[in-house]
């Protein structure tokens, strides 16, 4: 018996890429907040050096999805690896930016303190900020434009402003694998048009990027691959070939009328 009869005996997808070459593999993950789980047996495998967008509707487990990939949420059943092993081994080459609405931000910090957040490892617990240091994390803010409010109370930033900050600290990091979560909610289209420009140059830096996207009109711009989750997953791949109306259709059911899904999918090639 093959590897893939093995697989496809398990009842997982036939065509799957071995996990080890994947910044990230999710294999039959379950999560459960309640009696209902918010994602249901999924699978994944993100390709190196895509940019992905995670899309479905509300409540679909987008967000739960990231956060059980980064060990936030525990999960009732599944696995999850992080350039081919467990995420604790890996962690150092992850990095995240949340879901705006989620954060508190109220608590007192200067932008500049919330960049050098993403040098904690190399800080360590007790490290001293030194003059490279804060080099390095005004260069961060340099590349999302906010070189300006480097001293500036986080609190007092608009949202675009925030979420460019937490991209700032995400890039601090120096990661391999970015998830972020609806990194452009809320913000203008300046902002919208800096966070992607961003973004892709991390791909062309030959890292991988994971953004859960609300927007589905500009899936096919943005991104080289689509995942489409509703609870379970629907499919996912390359945008050319996964963004169609058909898993549309079954992603979001009646939520989207048609003729928004054959525009959407027409968009898509
Ligand atoms: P999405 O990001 O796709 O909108 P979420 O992953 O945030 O969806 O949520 C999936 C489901 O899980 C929703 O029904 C949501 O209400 C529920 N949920 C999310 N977080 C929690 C939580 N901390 N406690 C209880 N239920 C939650
Ligand atoms: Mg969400």
């Amino acid at each position: 018996m093959t590897h893939l009869e093995l697989a496809a005996d398990h009842g997982h997808p036939v065509a799957q890429a071995p996990a080890a070459d994947s910044p990230l593999a999710i294999r039959g993950l379950t999560v459960s907040y309640g009696e209902k789980p918010a994602v249901f047996s999924i699978d994944a495998t993100i390709a190196p050096g895509s940019m992905t967008a995670i899309v479905g509707p509300n409540g679909a487990g987008k967000s739960t999805m990231l956060k059980a990939a980064l060990g936030v949420v525990s999960p009732l059943s599944g696995t999850v690896t992080v350039f081919g092993q467990p995420l604790d081994i890996q962690r150092a080459r992850v990095a995240y930016v949340p879901q705006r609405a989620s954060i508190d931000w109220d608590f007192p910090a200067r932008v500049i303190d919330v960049v050098l957040m993403g040098l904690s490892r190399e800080l360590g617990l007790l490290g001293r900020v030194r003059d490279s240091h804060r080099k390095t994390a005004l260069d961060c803010l340099s590349r999302v434009g906010m070189t300006d409010f480097a001293e500036r109370q986080i609190g007092q930033l608009s949202g675009g402003q925030q979420q460019r900050v937490f991209l700032a600290r995400a890039l601090a990091q120096e990661a391999d694998l970015y998830l972020l979560d609806e990194p452009f909610a809320g913000v203008d289209a300046a902002t919208e048009k800096a966070i992607i420009d961003v973004l892709k140059s991390l791909k062309d830096q030959g890292r991988t990027v994971v953004a859960v996207h609300h927007d589905l009109s500009t899936v096919t711009e943005y991104f080289d691959h689509v995942f489409l989750i509703n609870v379970r997953k629907v499919a996912e791949g390359p945008v050319e070939t996964t963004f169609t109306s058909a898993n549309l259709q079954d992603a979001y059911g009646g939520r989207l009328g048609t003729g928004q899904i054959e525009e959407l999918a027409l968009a898509a090639g």
